[in-house]
């Protein structure tokens, strides 16, 4: 994902688009632009930078940011159904979108003042986008296995050191800014570090891009720090409130992305289930129109009853993540285990209609077929978050 050219600055008090004119444009994107020519995308393993640069004109990666930063201020609620169609056309760009957001709820919710207005302005104009990165070679679920270091300069200046691996970083090729989870020296548990992209590719901080199956255009970044310095840097929420609290400020963060992948694998869903009616009413088998048997009409009712029980648990997440309430964390992981898992369900069942049909390489099914898992693991591998929520289950007694 290339960012964008040199932004349309601070521009605070922007005007914003209407939440049903947004989901208009949206919409139109998706379908004259994005759906008729994602197949090639996906084989060159590119998000062109003017779709990108579409979607920041929209407002859409720092559209959490609050009015009083310069943004929209739009609530997880009103992204949902942009997510939603964006994924339709690919959910590449609903994942390129993400951790700006993460970043907007990272910084709202833990920054100190300073750090707001340091970097939500820009996130807001689409001047920056962010990158968020826990996952290491060896930690991904288990932050325990964390090992990447951040210490103090020897000579006493001012930032960080780091030391340590990184993989999997979302648009971390060319964001402007890292939040990434570290152990920071005076604490045993991790912490956030705020990292400009200052230095990054050169000797103390290399970047390999990973080359994927599905989930292509995004950048998927792998970092080596070796004593990168880094006078920029500073934990997020100050050295005092920051310090081993990054744990909490990352992992809380997440519900807002548990929504985001929830929507890629909603907007799968949607066009497995739109290729499977097309396959339907468009191909003459036996007796008449495919759709005329009844083994086809129960795998289209379960299809569209598994869409509408995803689309509710969505909305009642989105709900809940804005609300701030008790279980939105829980109920983020449940709506991110549905979609996904109704995301892979549901190309399979599309596929055994089309058959032959989904297994060009230019089938729509064939890339939704590669792109599905991505939603499995992102933002937590999905037994990992089974596990948790029944561990939570049995301790609450539910
Ligand atoms: C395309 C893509 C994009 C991504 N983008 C980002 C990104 O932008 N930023 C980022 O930080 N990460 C990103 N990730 C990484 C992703 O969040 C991790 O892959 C995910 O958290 C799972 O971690 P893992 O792959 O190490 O698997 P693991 O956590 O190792 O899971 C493997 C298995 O181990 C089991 N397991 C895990 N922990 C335990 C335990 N304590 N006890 C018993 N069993 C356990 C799990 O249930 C699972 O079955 C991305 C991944 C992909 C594929």
């Amino acid at each position: 994902v290339r960012r964008p050219g040199p932004g349309r600055g601070d521009d605070r008090g922007a005007p914003v688009i209407a939440a049903q004119a947004l989901q208009a444009a949206t919409e139109e994107l998706v379908s004259s632009v994005v759906l008729p020519q994602v197949a090639q995308w996906d084989r060159d393993d590119v998000l062109p930078a003017a779709v990108l640069e579409r979607i920041v004109e929209l407002g859409i990666p720092g559209a959490m940011v609050p009015a009083q930063y310069g943004g929209a201020g739009r609530t997880v609620a009103e992204l949902v159904p942009v997510w939603r169609v964006l994924s339709q056309g690919w959910i590449s760009i609903t994942g390129a979108v993400n951790p700006t957001g993460l970043a907007t709820a990272l910084l709202v919710r833990n920054g100190t003042e300073r750090q707001r207005e340091r970097w939500l302005p820009r996130l807001a104009s689409g001047e920056l986008l962010a990158s968020f990165s826990i996952t290491e070679p060896g930690a991904g679920s288990d932050i325990k296995r964390l090992r990447t270091t951040a210490t103090r300069p020897a000579d006493g200046g001012p930032g960080w050191v780091l030391d340590g691996e990184k993989r999997w970083v979302a648009g971390g090729v060319s964001s402007a800014v890292v939040f990434v989870m570290v152990r920071a020296q005076g604490s045993d548990r991790p912490s956030c570090l705020v990292l400009p992209a200052d230095g990054r590719g050169e000797g103390a901080w290399t970047v390999d891009e990973l080359d994927k199956i599905g989930y292509r255009g995004v950048e998927s970044a792998a970092y080596r720090f070796a004593g990168h310095v880094a006078p920029g840097a500073e934990l997020l929420g100050g050295d005092e409130a920051g310090l081993g609290a990054g744990a909490r400020q990352m992992l809380g963060a997440l519900d807002v992305g548990r929504v985001n992948v929830a929507c890629r694998g909603l907007g799968i869903m949607d066009r497995a289930l739109a290729v499977a009616l097309g396959e339907a009413r468009g191909r003459e088998v036996g007796s008449g129109a495919l759709g005329s048997h009844t083994h086809v009409q129960l795998r289209i009712g379960e299809l569209r009853s598994r869409v509408m029980a995803v689309e509710a648990l969505i909305a009642r997440a989105a709900a809940a993540v804005d609300a701030r309430a008790d279980d939105a964390g829980e109920v983020a992981i449940a709506a991110k285990l549905a979609a996904s898992e109704g995301a892979v369900w549901a190309v399979d069942q599309a596929a055994r209609l089309a058959a032959s049909r989904s297994y060009t390489a230019d089938a729509e099914l064939a890339r939704l077929r590669r792109d599905a898992p991505q939603t499995q693991i992102g933002e937590g591998a999905n037994d990992a978050l089974l596990i948790a929520l029944g561990r939570a289950g049995i301790a609450a007694g539910a």
